[in-house]
């Protein structure tokens, strides 16, 4: 079920549980042939965020049957060491699908990092030939993990994206831009704008959508009056705010004000337990495609 039936909250992890049963499906069919999907994620330095990302990914993997490796180096690293253990892994013929978790320490460029990754391996769709693909509807790329898991839930919800207004807040190369191209795809065929910190008046051009996507980091800066009636509002932010009655004494919010938007939108996802629920999903199911195609 995506969408209880008293509420008109997204079930991220509902969702992603089904994309997830598909993944280990196909994971058991890959094993009959002697192929166990492998994803390594290489996590330099100690960001706290990244490693929690990266062990969910690893675990995740695991729980699915397949193989979830990470290297782990310090912040001290080279570039060239880095490249280094790129092409290794690019080499490696039982790893599947690479993933170099950013952000990496400033003397890194990451695009020198992104753009060494094999694009038939590079699973979080970053490489300029898997943007380049998506942008042209061609379908033998990886498309980025959150925006793909957005457009699943909306499509998984039975939301109709054909001729709907929808506006995106924030352009970045990992969420906004490729949330666009798919948006905008024929078969998807939404009438899409993508707002900035340039727009003026942003709230204009919110209220006329009729699928929000709001990915801006700005905790909670869409509130209710930005929102028409009976939209379906998507919450990819995820921000630390203070709050003094946990025991860390912050709590984990979305860019869009949940209190005050979920009476006015038809559908809502909520932070946390929304789109972050998708992305790891999505990134098994890049990862098991990789394998399926590596083992034809
Ligand atoms: P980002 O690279 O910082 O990009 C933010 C975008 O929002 C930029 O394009 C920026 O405009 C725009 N923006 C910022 N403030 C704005 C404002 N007041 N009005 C209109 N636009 C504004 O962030 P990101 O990587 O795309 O991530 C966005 C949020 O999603 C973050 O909270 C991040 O943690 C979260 N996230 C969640 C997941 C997940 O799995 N749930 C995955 C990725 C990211 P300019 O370009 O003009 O600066």
């Amino acid at each position: 079920m995506t969408v209880s039936e008293r509420s008109n909250v997204l079930d991220g992890a509902a969702l992603a549980d089904n994309v997830k049963a598909d993944v280990a499906g196909r994971v058991a069919e890959l094993a009959r042939h002697g192929t166990t999907p492998g994803l390594t994620v290489v996590l330099v330095g100690d960001d706290p965020a990244s490693a929690v990302y990266v062990g969910s990914k690893e675990r995740t993997c695991i729980e699915l049957g397949m193989k979830g490796e990470t290297i782990r180096r310090p912040a001290t690293i080279t570039q060239d060491e880095l490249l280094g253990i790129v092409d290794r892994l690019n080499d490696d013929p039982t790893v599947h699908g690479i993933l170099v978790q950013m952000p990496l320490p400033k003397h890194i460029n990451p695009e020198a990092v992104i753009h060494r990754i094999r694009p038939d391996k590079d699973v979080d769709g970053f490489h300029p030939v898997n943007v380049g693909k998506l942008l042209i509807g061609d379908k033998s790329g990886f498309a980025p993990c959150t925006p793909a898991g957005v457009l699943y839930m909306l499509q998984a919800s039975g939301v109709r994206t054909a001729g709907a207004d929808c506006v995106i807040v924030g352009r970045s190369n990992i969420v906004g831009k490729p949330m666009a191209s798919l948006m905008i795809q024929p078969g998807v065929d939404s009438t899409v704008t993508v707002c900035h910190s340039r727009t003026p008046d942003l709230a204009a051009h919110a209220r006329r959508a009729d699928i929000l996507i709001v990915a801006a980091g700005r905790a909670q800066m869409v509130t209710g009056d930005m929102v028409k009636a009976g939209a379906v509002v998507i919450d990819v932010g995820m921000n630390r705010i203070p709050d003094a009655s946990k025991k860390s004494g912050t709590r984990l919010v979305g860019d869009v004000d949940f209190d005050s938007v979920r009476p006015i939108a038809s559908l809502i996802t909520p932070v946390p337990g929304g789109v972050g629920k998708m992305t790891i999903a999505m990134l098994m199911a890049n990862t098991v495609r990789a394998a399926e195609r590596d083992a034809r």
